[in-house]
């Protein structure tokens, strides 16, 4: 049955209450611009390694200078390999625990380089300081992480600066501290309003697609997802060389049924059926409501013999159960795909075979 998206709300954290749904749009949304995020990296990793020009001015000492260098080099290798993973990476929900690390990979650097200037101009290192929590809100990481990093990273200059800078004028470090704070918390609103508005729109599209895809009332499959999900995996079992079958249904004289007990007790009695059949299919078979009083059930992986015994199975469960105290029986018609069929072809044949069970007397599977 369909998933109850209205129960979904956006947390406080900024992420889906469904992790299961979160994942998924944290995988989506990487994935859409994975190819601007490597660039994004890449020019980071570069942009790191450039301040070596200041470093150059700045660092009197060659052994201070020799190490800055490595640090420098260092983290452009790890960008590197940053860079070569983005391209690799198949699992996107692990890219946010690996982008918090290069962050705090990245602040741990450049603390050690201030450290290693030996006499840092305090407010150019604020500055420097600044760029990187810029840079930051450039990488798609969860919202919370970047909040707790960038907290983390602003108080470690700030305490780092007060441990490190000698006579440092006690009126710039209020003026830096009070720039960081703004700016930790400006860019930190403005992530929460991008993630938030991302996430809003991801659980919109998934309502909309929800009413697209599934059938209002049974909350079976609708007939447009059936017609993808065939052609899906029509394509799927030909390459694979799987069998692949399908069966259509149609109750017996439904409208007799209508005429009797009202058109509500036979829309009652559709979704009942609708409960039975999908209790006894698996969860890898595709039900959806045709339309009116029919259904079609892909089964994928399945051939004639073991549709057949599917079918029966479910044709005595519909013939064994009661609704609104009342039997209903149905017709069956069922078929495997063959090398030449096309998603028209094979329906056409099943419901020939549907036809076929109706002619001779209902209540009967016809392959
Ligand atoms: P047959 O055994 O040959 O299938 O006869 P039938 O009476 O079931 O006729 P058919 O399948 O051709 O038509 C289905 C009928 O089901 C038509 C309509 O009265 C009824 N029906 C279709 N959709 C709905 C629905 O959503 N709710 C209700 N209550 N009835 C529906
Ligand atoms: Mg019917």
């Amino acid at each position: 049955m369909g998933r109850n998206f209205e129960a979904i709300r956006i947390t406080r954290r900024c992420e889906l209450s469904d992790p299961v749904l979160e994942r998924e749009f944290f995988s989506q949304d990487t994935k859409k611009y994975i190819r601007y995020i490597k660039s994004a990296v890449l020019l980071m990793g570069l942009v790191f390694f450039m301040f070596l020009i200041p470093d150059f001015f700045f660092v009197k000492e060659d052994r201070r200078f020799l190490l800055i260098l490595i640090f420098r080099l260092l983290f452009l290798g790890l960008v590197c390999l940053l860079y070569w993973v983005l391209g690799k990476v198949r699992n996107y929900e692990v890219l946010a625990g690996l982008f918090s690390v290069y962050e705090l990979i990245c602040a741990a650097l450049f603390l050690l380089i201030f450290y290693l200037y030996g006499t840092p101009d305090f407010v150019i290192q604020a500055l420097g300081m600044m760029i990187i929590l810029l840079a930051m809100c450039i990488l798609p990481n969860k919202w919370i992480n970047n909040l707790i990093i960038s907290v983390i990273i602003g108080v470690g200059f700030l305490v780092c600066s007060a441990i490190f800078v000698k006579n440092i004028r006690y009126d710039s470090f209020l003026a830096v501290s009070v720039y960081l704070v703004l700016l930790v918390a400006l860019c930190n609103l403005f992530l929460y309003t991008v993630n938030y508005n991302k996430r809003s729109l991801f659980l919109k599209n998934k309502k909309l697609e929800e009413l697209a895809f599934r059938d209002s009332m049974t909350g079976l499959y609708s007939k447009n997802k059936f017609n993808a999900e065939i052609k899906l995996w029509m394509s799927y079992s030909k390459r694979y060389n799987m069998p692949l079958s399908l069966a259509i249904l149609d109750l017996d004289d439904f409208k007799q049924i209508n005429d009797r007990y009202g058109h509500l007790s036979g829309d009652q009695i559709i979704v009942d059926a609708s409960v039975v059949m999908k209790s006894a299919i698996r969860a890898s078979d595709i039900l959806a409501r045709w339309g009116g009083d029919e259904f079609v059930l892909l089964m994928p992986h399945t051939d004639l013999i073991g549709a057949r015994k599917l079918v029966d199975r479910l044709h005595q469960k519909m013939r064994n159960n009661t609704f609104h105290g009342m039997t209903i029986t149905c017709s069956f018609g069922i078929t495997q795909m063959t090398a030449e069929d096309d998603e028209v072809s094979i329906i056409n044949r099943a419901d020939r075979m549907l036809y076929s069970a109706k002619d001779s007397g209902k209540d009967r599977v016809v392959c």
